[in-house]
């Protein structure tokens, strides 16, 4: 982590204002700038957890900020607790409580024995800019809230990070979701993991999710998510990797003349665009962002030298073909459209599936448009298995979209991340592959 102090700038700045205002020692809502505000509070922070008040986030403070970050804490059992009374000194709920310690015996708790306890608001934050940091943080907390969900990567960018993946569910039908191919759009990101958060927190209560009981939802289905597949693209957009590091120089000379350096940046840290690199009609792709005059390294819409060139769309591409999902959404800021056909290719369910998830959001389902209808993730999903596979273009407006839109989002898509792992139009290889699909 970054040491920060007065002056400092960027998303770990609003990370650590997030912590600081989650513990209650900062009002104001994150904006990424360290001022005197936030220097007091860090103060008032550190004295509280008898730090030295240097007002600068060191190691020691990061460390000591931590449970607000990842949204729960441990502490040791005292004599005499049950979950009841400790559920009650912390204000949740003794479910809860029981859900982040299932190797727990509740009627032999032991004096000394450390239990997880989650704090009393949402893991995934929908107001700093979501870094591959944040990311690191919304996972840590997630899996230590809901120890059912699984977590690891697929593999790892350019610059070493992973390509974070989390499953969830116990179904037989394997569906996989992806979000942030492009840089520019990590609100997916932010996306995917809000209704995980939602999706889990429904199981433990037993409650509903996009109109299904979500113990329902996690018998049909198996969901998979890579929610930022671009990680290296979103830290340089996101300003965590800022003016003055290596990476941020290298992206800013492949830049060029285009305007809008960092925020229209779409593609992976190596100028590639990750949505142009899968073997289906990878040439024609080439043909067409060559003739448009992206022809080298750059923001957006270079193809690459060979598809799957990159490390990003390499380990995606591989973990599908291991995954062997019967649907994959795969997410994207741009309209309020669905696309849902490579060229003429129309896999059993998908026509259904597009109709179905277009009464849900309330967007509309559409033919790719010529100049980007090949060598994209959903095109060759859809070539490949010929089964449903769809692009998500959510929200509307320029890209980055700010995170006002993020509630609204969540509320349109809710319906068509559930209805991908229960409805009735897709079809797995459960129930026998299709012929010649191999
Ligand atoms: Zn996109």
């Amino acid at each position: 982590m970054q040491i920060l102090r007065y002056g400092s700038v960027g998303p770990q700045v609003s990370l650590a204002q997030l912590g600081l205002r989650r513990s209650g020692y900062l009002a104001d809502a994150p904006d990424g700038i360290f001022g005197s505000v936030t220097r007091s509070a860090v103060q008032a922070f550190q004295k509280s957890m008898e730090l030295a008040g240097d007002g600068v986030v060191g190691p020691r403070t990061w460390n000591a900020l931590e449970p607000w970050l990842t949204g729960s804490r441990k502490v040791a059992v005292r004599q005499g607790d049950s979950f009841y009374r400790l559920a009650q000194r912390y204000g949740i709920s003794v479910r809860r409580l029981e859900a982040a310690n299932p190797e727990a015996d509740p009627l032999n708790l032991r004096p000394g024995q450390k239990l997880t306890v989650p704090l009393p608001f949402p893991v995934v934050p929908g107001d700093v800019p979501f870094s591959s940091t944040v990311l690191r943080y919304c996972v840590r907390g997630l899996q230590a809230r809901y120890p059912f969900i699984s977590v690891g990567s697929v593999g790892s960018s350019v610059r070493g990070t992973p390509l974070r993946l989390l499953q969830i569910g116990r179904g037989a039908r394997k569906v996989l979701y992806t979000g942030a191919h492009h840089a520019n759009e990590w609100i997916t990101a932010v996306l995917l993991m809000q209704y995980l958060e939602r999706y889990a927190e429904a199981l433990v209560l037993e409650g509903e999710i996009g109109g299904f009981p979500a113990l329902a939802v996690s018998a049909s289905a198996a969901l998979s998510l890579v929610p930022m597949v671009d990680p290296d693209g979103v830290d340089l957009v996101t300003g965590e990797l800022g003016p003055g590091t290596q990476a941020y120089f290298s992206a800013l000379s492949m830049n060029g003349a285009a305007e809008g350096f960092p925020r229209n940046w779409k593609a992976n840290i190596r100028g590639v665009d990750l949505n142009l690199q899968y073997p289906a009609g990878w040439e024609e792709a080439k043909r067409i962002k060559f003739a448009q005059g992206y022809t080298a390294p750059g923001p957006r819409d270079y193809v690459g030298p060979e598809p799957l060139s990159e490390p990003e769309s390499r380990a995606l591409y591989a973990f599908t073909r291991r995954l062997d999902p019967c649907l994959v959404l795969a997410y994207h800021t741009q309209g309020e459209v669905i696309y849902w056909k490579y060229l003429d290719r129309e896999p059993p369910g998908a026509r259904e599936l597009a109709g179905e998830f277009s009464r849900l959001s309330g967007y509309a389902p559409e033919n790719t448009p010529e100049g980007s209808a090949y060598a994209g993730y959903k095109d060759w999903f859809i070539l490949e298995y010929d089964r449903p596979g769809f692009t998500i273009e959510a929200g509307r407006g320029t890209n980055p979209l700010p995170l006002s839109q993020l509630p609204e989002m969540l509320r349109s898509n809710t319906g068509i991340l559930t209805s991908g792992q229960m409805s009735a139009a897709v079809s797995c290889s459960a129930e026998g592959s299709r012929a010649g699909i191999t």
